[in-house]
């Protein structure tokens, strides 16, 4: 009798496979899954087919095609005066995903605790179950998703290895503080805990605030790892393109996991990336109002609905409370009746929980979209109730 027991037993498919699928079978405007419905800037595009004929092909680097990695170092001079060896100090990888689960598998032992703020990103604690890692689930606190510090006083002690931070945030748009880094330096300071730190939404930040990278305090510097995604930044997620960056030490540890998970990444993609980065610095200095215009188009239409917001600060997420229209459905039913009924699909905040608070009437939804459908998913939104 064959018998091939699974290691993440708990495991479904993502919420995000399972949303888009839905959205696609009911044929209904798809808001869940974060990416967007728009074109990649022309000029990128062609720098990929040029990177192609000009037979960029093969292989890579396996720590990445180096004028890339001096874009990188170059975005970390130009916002946080931070300067990185781009030979020891970075890695190029085939997304953020890889990267995190690199980091996780390179530092995590079996028995080292994580500590990951609810509601988290969905790859990090199964990531952690496969290194034989325990995951220590710290929920924010409502409404504003701020961080219980006292709590993570409290869990922090010899067997914790680790602390996930993700801002700005996925799924609510929360961002870090100076004074949440700084609180955070002081809980850790006197431990042997890295801090892996998932900026993938960096340069998504509105309202004049301002990104903190952990690579911006020399106190974390030692101890960090930054992990990035073109993906969000170029309009381009499926071309599965991330970075990831940590002192020399750390790196050396990341990149022998790394070399076994994917070896490189894709070539093209990251020739095209140097290339149009080089001319066309004006796309990540004009990124923030781009999307801060789609947020605000996004939120004049909910303001027109029973739905209730707080504006996100960050990431393309906004996140909506649905308690006036439907409090007798939880947010997984919500989602199926708002797709089955008024065919748009979001995200149940729930999934991104160990424990979900009770009574949580919240929902994602990404607004990385053209003004056309942020206008027809206004209208639809206005409608229910
Ligand atoms: N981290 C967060 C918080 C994300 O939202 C995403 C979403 N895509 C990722 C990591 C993964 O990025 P990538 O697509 O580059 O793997
Ligand atoms: N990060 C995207 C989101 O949060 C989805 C990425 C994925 O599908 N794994 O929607």
């Amino acid at each position: 009798m064959l018998s091939f027991p699974s290691k993440l037993p708990a495991q479904g498919v993502t919420i995000f496979s399972q949303m888009s699928a839905l959205a696609q079978r009911l044929n209904a405007l798809n808001l869940s899954q974060g990416f967007p419905d728009f074109a990649a800037p022309e000029a990128l595009l062609d720098c990929l087919v040029d990177a192609t004929r000009q037979g960029f092909n093969q292989y890579a680097a396996g720590d990445g095609w180096l004028p890339l990695r001096e874009q990188v170092a170059q975005q970390f001079v130009q916002r946080d005066q931070v300067q990185l060896d781009i030979t020891q100090e970075i890695t190029i990888t085939s997304g953020a995903t890889i990267a995190l689960y690199c980091a996780i598998q390179a530092l995590i032992h079996a028995g080292d605790e994580v500590i990951i703020f609810d509601p988290s990103y969905d790859s990090y604690a199964p990531a952690v179950e496969l290194a034989q890692g325990v995951s220590v689930r710290i929920p924010l606190l409502a409404p504003d998703f701020q961080v219980d510090w006292q709590r993570v006083k409290d869990s922090i002690n010899s067997r914790t290895r680790m602390i996930i931070i993700n801002t700005p945030h996925n799924p609510s748009g929360a961002i870090w503080s100076r004074q949440d880094w700084l609180t955070l330096i002081e809980l850790i300071e006197a431990h042997n805990i890295v801090v892996l730190s998932d900026e993938v939404y960096e340069h998504l930040i509105y309202d004049g605030q301002r990104h903190y990278s952990a690579l911006s305090f020399p106190e974390l510097r030692q101890r960090s790892l930054v992990v990035g995604s073109f993906g969000k930044t170029f309009h381009v997620t499926g071309w599965k393109t991330g970075y990831c960056v940590a002192a020399p030490e750390l790196m050396r540890l990341f990149r022998q996991v790394y070399q076994f998970a994917s070896f490189c990444g894709n070539t093209p993609c990251q020739v095209a990336l140097s290339q149009f980065m080089q001319q066309h610095p004006e796309h990540i200095q004009q990124l923030a109002s781009f999307y801060q215009q789609k947020r605000n188009q996004f939120n004049a239409g909910l303001a027109q609905s029973k739905f209730m917001f707080t504006p996100t600060q960050g990431t393309y997420f906004q996140n909506v409370d649905y308690s006036q229209i439907r409090p007798d459905l939880n947010d997984v039913e919500m989602c199926q009746w708002l797709a089955e009924q008024h065919k748009v699909v979001a995200i149940p905040i729930s999934v991104f929980y160990a424990e979900p608070p009770k009574n949580l009437r919240l929902l994602r939804f990404c607004f990385a979209k053209t003004e056309q459908t942020i206008a027809q998913a206004c209208e639809i939104l206005a409608q229910v109730n």
